[in-house]
């Protein structure tokens, strides 16, 4: 039996503005305050998990400690399976360029020079994982999976979205996800499936 989420406020681990927008619009009409980490002074912490389960929980496991509430956190990444599942829980990572800034670009074309030196046959099957961890003051939590499968094509197609949406064509589309307008993606990515199982379980 999952816990359900009775209280009146509910904080989203992280930082990022694209994930607040779209978890906001997942939970559509709510009965339920939600604010953003962003709000206190936080430090995210380190992620050194060696699942995205177990960074989504590190990260869950803090905002509840530093705000007293009930937390909301996510870790996702892209799976490219002749890369034997890399950058996964490293996707964010490989952006990171020598000046320390992130470029999605320089994350393609890495993960493009990546694949290149593989022996690969097409299609360069791949998936995106999203896991979302509910957790509460006294440490009991929640944990739900989303998973889209498809391919990675190049050169990369489209301006919506973010990361690696433009190389990632979900299985039985002919767009990618950098086309495919932000919305009609939440309802199929992998973020998007874990919200739906949280939402079924827990609210
Ligand atoms: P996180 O913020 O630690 O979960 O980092 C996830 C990283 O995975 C992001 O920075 C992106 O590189 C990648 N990623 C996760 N979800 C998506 C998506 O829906 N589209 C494109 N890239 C994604």
């Amino acid at each position: 039996m999952n816990r359900k989420f009775k209280e009146k406020d509910l904080i989203l681990a992280t930082h990022n503005f694209g994930k607040i927008e779209e978890f906001k619009h997942l939970f559509g009409k709510k009965r339920f305050k939600i604010t953003d980490i962003g709000q206190y002074s936080w430090t995210p912490p380190v992620e050194n998990g060696t699942s995205f389960l177990a960074n989504a929980l590190i990260k869950a496991r803090e905002a509840t400690k530093l705000t007293g509430l009930v937390s909301l956190a996510d870790d996702s990444g892209l799976c490219v399976d002749v890369l034997k599942g890399a950058p996964g829980i490293y996707s964010a990572d490989w952006a990171i360029m020598d000046n320390g800034s992130r470029d999605f670009n320089f994350a393609i074309n890495r993960l493009i020079n990546e694949i290149e030196k593989k022996d690969y046959v097409k299609p360069l099957t791949a998936h995106f994982v999203c896991s979302l961890v509910l957790h509460w003051p006294d440490n009991y939590f929640e944990k739900f999976e989303g998973k889209v499968f498809g391919e990675i094509i190049w050169p990369g197609k489209g301006n919506n979205g973010h990361g690696y949406d433009p190389i990632f064509l979900p299985i039985g589309y002919k767009e990618t996800f950098g086309q495919i307008d932000r919305w009609e993606k939440n309802k199929i990515s992998h973020r998007g499936l874990a919200m739906d199982k949280l939402l079924d379980a827990c609210f």
